[in-house]
């Protein structure tokens, strides 16, 4: 059964990592797929065109997720492209790690800004289509960090940890109007972000782990897809943690 048959859905940040991951499992399960990148142009590409290969519709778009009017922008083409938009995955994000007494103002805005306010960015952009056709599903990856914290990452965590009361908050606002909103923490997955992690760091969090390995892009993605399709038509404002069981 294609879960996801028909439904048009956008994912910030998919040239890579867990986005890449989302956008080829939606896609595999009959999503038409809208994806941007920051500046990884030929991977992009790439994952278009493999999108394309299973039959669904595709579209790469090179979109700043921490500026408004990117997004504002961003949005317009896909409907115009698209003709509708029913999932959007807040997915992009960075790191800019350091001690508090290290970290720079830069380095504090810069995630703020593309993983906060990225998320408020994009839902401004497709609210008033959703609103209209009373249906929708906002996901917005967290992290374990945003719950718990993590010294060295006090703007990540910050920002992870704004993600969590913005989507409970949305998902009060939006709820009567069939739309939810829900977050997603995944604990520790296996990417570009994570392989700048020296390899001390990298065991004791293994070690943290009950399920003892990390996770893949795909177990973040079959979350997503369990949080875009009807199967997860009564869940709105919850936080859903893919761990491995990091948090319990
Ligand atoms: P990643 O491998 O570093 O990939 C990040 C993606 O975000 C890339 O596609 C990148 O595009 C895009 N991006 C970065 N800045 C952007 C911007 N300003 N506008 C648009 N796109 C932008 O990271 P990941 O590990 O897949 O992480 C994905 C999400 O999961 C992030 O929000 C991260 O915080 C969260 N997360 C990750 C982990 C983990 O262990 N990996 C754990 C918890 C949460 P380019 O390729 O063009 O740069």
């Amino acid at each position: 059964m294609k879960i996801l048959e028909g439904k048009k859905v956008i994912i910030t940040g998919a040239s890579r990592g867990i986005g890449r991951g989302i956008a080829t499992v939606f896609a595999s399960h009959g999503a038409h797929v809208a994806f941007t990148y920051s500046s990884s142009e030929g991977p992009a590409m790439e994952l278009q065109n493999e999108l394309k290969a299973l039959g669904v519709m595709a579209g790469a778009y090179k979109s700043n997720a921490a500026s408004f009017e990117d997004c504002e922008s961003l949005v317009a083409r896909v409907l115009e492209d698209f003709e509708g938009v029913d999932v959007l995955i807040n997915n992009a994000g960075i790191t800019r790690d350091n001690l508090l007494m290290r970290m720079s103002e830069a380095d504090f805005d810069e995630v703020i800004a593309t993983n906060l306010k990225s998320v408020f960015n994009m839902t401004k952009a497709v609210q008033r289509t959703l609103l209209k056709q009373r249906s929708g599903s906002i996901i917005n990856i967290s992290s374990v960090v945003g719950v718990k914290g993590n010294a060295g990452q006090a703007n990540y965590a910050a920002s992870k940890a704004g993600i969590i009361g913005f989507s409970k908050s949305i998902a009060l606002e939006l709820g009567s109007r069939n739309i939810r909103c829900n977050a997603i923490a995944p604990g520790f997955i296996e990417t570009e972000m994570t392989q700048k992690l020296d390899e001390k760091t990298v065991q004791s969090w293994r070690d943290a782990i009950p399920l003892r390995r990390g996770g893949t892009p795909e177990d973040v993605a079959n979350a997503c897809l369990f949080l875009a399709s009807d199967l997860s038509s009564y869940i709105t404002g919850q936080v859903l943690n893919v761990d491995g069981g990091m948090l319990t």
